[in-house]
């Protein structure tokens, strides 16, 4: 290692020798890690930079790694033993690559076999980078949860007692957790219209998003060993985008009194590269005051969340044809949240309950406070009562069958360089 080893790698002024263009998620300071097809067809992991995937395979072939990491970890086909191998690990790879990418850094990458360690991101398979054993979506957004509450349970206190003393969450679905750009089934289910006297089956028709973040742990704990809040971070690996799509009528109906089940566990859309907490530290920010205070083991002296934009955008089946660009339809941040992720992952294993590489945990439906920051339509709506207006007569109170939504997520702030996620998109399909 040279002279670089104490300079920041979100240093906002350093450039890569590969060209980035200035409004790519991808600058050498974010380097995220996922996972695509190569050539041949096997899974090999990556990490993304401008328009390029750094094939890690490769790399570590040519044992650029080899003194801060074992060659197994990046050659094989899941991030998960990579993910166990904790930031003792994470973090001086993330150096190399950074250093083997930078002008003025070590050169043997730039005068290697570039082509083969280089591939190109527009056209590559991606897949779900790691093997997802657990997934676990939390409510921890105080406006979505006040919102829903008004909707759902009209005539009642819209926030439960509980809601302000632990992060309320369920257990997902994780083998319906999908890549960015697969297309998403419209789901069939009871619903139950309100005023009859029984259910119908029948395909969604309040089918929704829900704009979410989501964090990939690391090294995971043992069974009866609590996650301690003050060493939560060292379990955190990073984030992706969450849509996490709900189909409203049959969640409604199914919902009380043990929580949400089919309504959710039909898709779940994941972005495919992994943001690192490291590429997320300059945008790191207090977090929200809690009030009550919460119980000790949920209690962090700085607690801290981290100011990431996000956005949601409808392209609907007519626009597509007459090549109308999507619109806007949310926008939303992710730094005020009332739970945060130390906080999620310290109350998911307190009763001693096992989580382990690669296991994801989502946020909640993140929505702000003002006109057209709430992360669903239910909300954007107000349960279907507002229809959103779309260009050329449209309109949408939920997703017809057709309908594209992309979820965006960016930091920017002054004196860093601006990164993003990449994209968490799917089109709904008719049912079956
Ligand atoms: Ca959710």
């Amino acid at each position: 290692m040279s002279v670089a080893a104490e300079q920041s790698t979100t240093d906002p002024a350093l450039q890569s020798w590969l060209p980035v263009s200035p409004e790519s998620d991808f600058p050498i300071q974010n380097l995220p890690f996922g996972c695509f097809l190569a050539a041949d067809g096997t899974p090999h992991l990556g990490v993304a930079i401008g328009d390029r995937i750094v094939d890690l395979h490769a790399v570590a072939v040519e044992g650029f790694f080899d003194d801060c990491c074992g060659r197994a970890l990046l050659q094989a086909t899941t991030l998960n033993a990579f993910l166990g191998a904790g930031a003792d690990v994470w973090s001086p790879v993330r150096r190399r690559l950074w250093d083997l990418l930078r002008v003025g850094g070590d050169a043997r990458l730039r005068n290697g076999r570039i082509e083969r360690m280089l591939v190109k991101r527009d056209g590559a398979a991606l897949r779900v980078p790691m093997e997802i054993g657990d997934y676990v979506d939390f409510y921890s957004s105080i406006e979505h949860a006040t919102n829903l509450g008004r909707l759902f349970r009209p005539d009642a206190e819209p926030l439960l007692p509980n809601w302000k003393w632990l992060p309320v969450g369920y257990h997902g679905r994780s083998a319906t957790i999908v890549i960015d750009g697969t297309p998403i089934r419209r789901p069939c289910g009871q619903r139950k219209a309100p005023g009859a006297s029984a259910p119908e089956f029948g395909p969604s028709r309040r089918l929704d998003i829900e704009l979410e973040l989501g964090f990939t742990v690391g090294p995971g704990n043992e069974l009866g060993r609590p996650i301690a809040i003050g060493n939560a971070a060292n379990h955190i690996f990073g984030f992706v985008l969450v849509n996490d799509w709900s189909a409203r009528d049959i969640q409604a109906w199914e919902y009380q009194p043990l929580g949400p089940f089919l309504g959710k566990s039909f898709a779940t859309t994941i972005s495919p590269w992994i943001v690192t907490l490291e590429a997320l530290e300059p945008f790191r920010v207090p977090a929200t005051r809690q009030d009550p205070a919460p119980l000790d083991y949920l209690a962090l002296e700085r607690n801290s969340s981290y100011d990431i934009h996000l956005a949601a955008d409808l392209q609907t089946r007519r626009m597509h044809e007459r090549g109308v660009p999507p619109k806007r339809i949310s926008q939303s941040t992710f730094g005020g949240i009332y739970w945060t992720a130390a906080q999620q992952l310290a109350h998911a294993t307190v009763n001693g309950a096992v989580t382990r590489p690669g296991d994801l945990f989502a946020s909640g439906t993140i929505s702000g406070s003002g006109t057209g920051t709430q992360g669903s339509l239910i909300e954007l709506t107000w349960n279907g009562e507002r229809p959103i207006q779309l260009p050329d007569g449209e309109s949408r109170t939920f997703l017809e069958d057709g309908d594209e939504v992309t979820l965006r997520g960016w930091c920017e702030t002054q004196g860093a360089r601006r990164i993003g996620f990449g994209m968490a998109r799917g089109r709904v399909e008719p049912a079956t």
